[in-house]
């Protein structure tokens, strides 16, 4: 048996994306760059996979900018803001980001950047009125996440964007949306962000491929260079096979989002219904967090110990980021929440996508209730 709980860390990838990526990993392998046929077809691919990225998340096709991965994408627009406004050195973001925000921003401290890290409320949701706060005139960036992956939580971009806007129309906007295409329709239209992040193995696209929301040009410089692909935007031959998976995948969530998005939201919460009537659990996800993702904790069960029965059990699921498994360093998004200490070593990260069933969800609770019961002894 094997329940797979851990989709924030990545999802299954989908039959019919599989076979898109055939085409182009078999018979039409050219490089889009070439003039000949087989590179015509190649960009034609690449294209028509940009169209339905842009459709699923409302912006120009030309606004958006094929990378190897969401951490990617970040490092574009972080560092390429950053290369083209030395004049403005100070950068706001959040506790709460993904380390793929948190090393960028290490990096350009180095480069000299100073940077805020706005803490989030005990919900793990992050104010507006503390992100404004932090404003100065030498204001370069403001980067804060959609989703955070380690507990759901939604933090409030649409609002932030525009207050930050009013307060500063100089100063720019980031947000890493790698968690957020299942939760809630992206309108970057109408979104007072200058960039935006995405991955498609988030999406049951492959791994490997994210994309970059270039809204503003003007005050931005491309960092990876050495060729002329994505308008001499970012350097490379595109990965077409990848590519094309992630327009596929980008796709099948726009034409099932409100049937995904519903099934999400029963799963999880019969996830938690019955998790929460095993005694001493609680839930570190905010009521109202992404149904994507459970952060929870039962009273005096460690999560390394729980990880790993629950992993002999076939159930895969995580204390926190993939990028940090491992490492039995504390959750950096839990310690900002200001959580009481025994919460570090006990939450366990739970995670459902499209593909969850509510029968793999409930049998996953059994399991758990079990163990927990076991391990108390
Ligand atoms: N940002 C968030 C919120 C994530 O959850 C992840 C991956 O887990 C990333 C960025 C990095 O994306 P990728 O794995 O495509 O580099």
């Amino acid at each position: 048996m094997n329940i797979y709980l851990d989709n924030a860390a990545t999802t299954p990838i989908f039959p019919e994306v599989v076979a898109k990526m055939n085409q182009f990993l078999h018979q039409d392998y050219g490089n889009p760059s070439s003039i000949h046929g087989a590179g015509r077809e190649a960009r034609r691919a690449v294209e028509s996979a940009r169209e339905q990225v842009a459709r699923l998340v409302d912006c120009h096709p030309a606004q958006l900018v094929f990378t190897s991965s969401g951490t990617e994408s970040i490092h574009h627009a972080l560092l390429g803001a950053f290369l083209a406004n030395p004049e403005r050195r100070h950068i706001v973001t959040t506790a709460i980001e993904h380390h793929a925000v948190l090393q960028t921003c290490e990096l350009l401290e180095h480069l000299g950047a100073e940077i805020s890290y706005v803490r989030p409320r005990a919900d793990c949701i992050v104010r507006c009125e503390d992100v404004l706060a932090e404003l100065r005139p030498d204001t370069l960036l403001v980067s804060v996440m959609g989703v955070n992956n380690e507990t759901g939580s939604i933090q409030p971009v649409v609002d932030l964007a525009a207050r930050v806007k009013a307060q500063d129309s100089d100063v720019l906007v980031h947000s890493d949306f790698v968690q957020a295409l299942p939760v809630f329709p992206v309108h970057l239209r109408a979104l007072q962000i200058d960039y935006a992040s995405f991955s498609a193995h988030k999406i049951h696209g492959p791994k490997g491929v994210g994309a970059l929301y270039l809204a503003n040009q003007k005050r931005w410089l491309p960092v990876l260079r050495g060729g002329n692909q994505e308008r001499q935007r970012r350097g490379g031959t595109e990965n077409v096979p990848g590519i094309v998976g992630f327009g596929a995948a980008a796709e099948l969530l726009m034409d099932g989002f409100q049937n995904q998005y519903e099934h999400l939201r029963h799963v999880a919460d019969a996830f938690w219904d019955m998790l929460s009537k095993i005694p001493g659990a609680y839930r570190n996800s905010p009521l109202d967090a992404a149904p994507t993702i459970l952060n929870v904790g039962f009273r005096g069960v460690a999560n390394d110990v729980l990880l790993m029965r629950l992993d002999l059990a076939g159930i895969s699921a995580s204390a926190g980021s993939a990028c940090t498994a491992g490492s039995l360093q504390p959750s950096h998004v839990l310690e900002a929440c200001d959580v009481d200490r025994h919460v570090l070593k006990e939450a366990v990260r739970f995670s459902f996508s499209s593909m969850t069933s509510e029968d793999e969800v409930v049998k996953a609770a059994e399991i758990i209730r079990d163990i927990v019961f076991s391990l108390r002894g």
